[in-house]
């Protein structure tokens, strides 16, 4: 429990996973703890991006498999013995049981934050200084401040969002039917899992992209799959293709890009990356030094440039993720409170892209490897020559694995397919914990499973 009259007050703005984790560490060790949210404890994360998103994307998995499930022998027919001619998703449920899935999902964390002792707050918070947060009338002394505000979809003068047709990912859950036809711009992580979840719903998708693959960011290789698998399933993705406007008449969406093209469609999802929510905080005021877009510069124990605030998670811009956002939060903590220490470490972080097939990804990159930051020896296996693989109808994706020439540490990975999320588990253990592709090799996997492949590429880097 959290607060003797001695103990270090400690005041949290945002209640996404930057603010509640770390208000569960910071109440472990004995501080009094408050958090103060505008919008609900969970944050956007739990409330309209990740968890909503993933809910979706289960059904769309669904989707998926029981499209593939005549290969495997198995039919559908309706009462009458015909064979039933087509599946279709009922988007009003799915969206109810999403909305329902996240508020639960706040609950919990809101009784376990009530239990921890942590002292919740409804409102708007700011800075008046940098050991006081103001909210509404009410004011809090602290002797630290955590900032983990989050940010919010960016959107342009030219695509505004009118909650109906032209969407931002967090207004896609009050839609009630499938879209006829549609547009997503934007095919970095949000928009290539919207993209893909939907194609998996059997709604017409057009990627608008104004890059020259999807996913820029990720795996070249990894990315050149999902687009194969993506057109293969008939998705139109439109490469160097850059949004100028989005506009609506009527039931239409129309794209317009940057060459006079256009395409049209019934509804558009703008997925064109966040801004972080630092604006009138106060921030400036109290001495905390902002970066290029108005994130919180921070150091990798989460401390900002001025004394006792440090910030967290999405605010930071420091890798915007669910995973990392809590770390830096708990790290924060462990800082102020004086407990064992270690700072963040990106290179230890795994992520996955939520499409199909799934992309995960630990630890040093090909980009990298490629540039010279990191000396490595790689290899990629196919997953389509692995038993289990087979039996599921399995035939995209890939296990790549990099570790160093001399010692043979395994330094990154990649893995492409289903549940990929789920695979990199034992690369992440390897790269965190310095282990060789021979340790990695010679662990017993299951056979037959996915897992088998990732044993099997490290097989395949030993050197004698
Ligand atoms: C569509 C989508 C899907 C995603 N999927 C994943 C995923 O699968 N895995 C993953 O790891 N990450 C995922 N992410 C990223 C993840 O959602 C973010 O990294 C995460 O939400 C960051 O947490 P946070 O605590 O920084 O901020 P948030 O979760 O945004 O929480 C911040 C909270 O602070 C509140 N707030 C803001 N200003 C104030 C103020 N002045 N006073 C009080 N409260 C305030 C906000 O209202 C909000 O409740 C996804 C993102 C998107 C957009």
């Amino acid at each position: 429990m959290s607060g003797g009259p001695e103990s270090n007050k400690v005041v949290i703005l945002g209640g996404g996973p930057g603010g509640y984790e770390a208000a569960h560490v910071a109440a472990q060790l004995g501080a009094d703890v408050t958090i103060v949210d505008s919008d609900g404890i969970g944050g956007s994360a739990v409330l309209t991006d990740c968890v909503p998103s993933k809910t979706l994307i289960a059904t769309a998995e669904l989707m998926s498999e029981v499209a593939g499930a005549a290969e495997l022998g198995v039919n559908f027919s309706d009462s009458e013995g015909d064979a039933a001619t087509s599946l279709r998703v009922d988007l009003g449920r799915v969206n109810a049981r999403v909305k329902r899935l996240a508020a639960d999902q706040s609950g919990d964390i809101a009784r376990r934050l009530d239990k921890d002792g942590v002292r919740v707050v409804q409102g708007r918070g700011r800075l008046d200084g940098p050991g006081r947060v103001v909210v509404g009338d009410d004011s809090y002394d602290a002797d630290a401040v955590l900032i983990a505000t989050g940010a919010a979809p960016r959107t342009l003068p030219t695509a505004q969002p009118d909650g109906e047709r032209i969407l931002t990912w967090e207004q896609v859950y009050d839609l009630t039917e499938v879209p006829t036809e549609l547009i997503v711009v934007g095919s970095g992580v949000t928009g290539a899992e919207f993209a893909s979840a939907y194609l998996a719903l059997g709604v017409p998708v057009t990627l608008v992209s104004s890059r020259d693959r999807v996913l820029p960011g990720e795996d070249a290789d990894a990315s050149l799959v999902l687009e194969e698998v993506s057109k293969r399933r008939g998705m139109t993705v439109l490469s160097k293709s850059r949004m100028e406007s989005v506009t609506r008449d009527g039931d239409v969406v129309t794209v317009t890009l940057t060459d006079g093209r256009s395409v049209q469609g019934s509804h558009c999802i703008l997925a064109l990356g966040s801004v972080p929510k630092t604006d009138d905080l106060g921030l400036e005021e109290a001495g905390v030094i902002l970066k290029d877009g108005g994130f919180v510069n921070v150091d990798r124990v989460s401390r900002t440039s001025a004394r006792g605030v440090y910030a967290a998670g999405d605010c930071t811009g420091v890798l915007m993720l669910a995973s990392v956002a809590a770390m830096q939060g708990r790290i924060a903590m462990w800082h102020f409170l004086g407990d064992t220490v270690h700072p963040l470490d990106l290179k230890k972080v795994s992520s996955n892209v939520f499409t199909a097939p799934e992309i995960a990804t630990v630890g040093w990159s090909q980009e990298s490897v490629d540039a010279g930051e990191m000396q490595a020896e790689s290899v990629m296996l196919p997953l389509s020559g692995n038993a289990r693989a087979k039996m599921q109808g399995v035939r995209d994706g890939f296990v790549k694995l990099f570790c160093r020439p001399g010692t043979g540490i395994v330094v990154g990975g990649v893995v492409v397919g289903p549940r990929a999320s789920e695979l990199i588990h034992p690369v992440a253990i390897a790269v965190a914990e310095s282990l060789t592709a021979d340790q990695l090799a010679q662990t017993f996997t299951v056979y037959p499973s996915m897992s088998g492949s990732v044993a099997e590429a490290a097989r395949r880097l030993h050197r004698f």
